[in-house]
């Protein structure tokens, strides 16, 4: 999940590498190519790798989607403070009289 995590595009997940035609995710570092598999075994080593993979992104699309949440939420708070730093006391009284009446 780490390795996933570590991904510059969240969809390079799926490459294929280009030595040894598995996916390049279930390499630590660097391709060894050390065995050689044929293409059904290559299938079915794919095959296990997308369902593995499923629950995983979907573990960290929404750890991504909790943080971009956060992000929002932060800057929406420091719009509002940077704006009301601007604002002078005269017009704070303004928006407090119109709260106070609102009441
Ligand atoms: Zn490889």
């Amino acid at each position: 999940m780490d390795r996933v995590r570590k991904l510059k595009e969240i969809d390079d997940f799926n490459d294929e590498c280009e030595s040894c035609r598995k996916p390049s995710l279930l390499h630590a570092g660097a391709c060894v190519r050390s065995e050689t598999v044929d293409d059904k075994e290559l299938e079915g080593i794919w095959k296990e790798f997308r369902v593995k993979m499923k629950s995983v992104m979907r573990k960290i699309r929404e750890e991504r989607e909790a943080n971009l949440k956060e992000i929002e939420i932060t800057k929406n708070w420091k719009a509002v403070m940077i704006q009301m730093n601007e604002w002078n006391t005269e017009n704070i009284e303004r928006l407090c009289g119109v709260l106070v009446r609102n009441r």
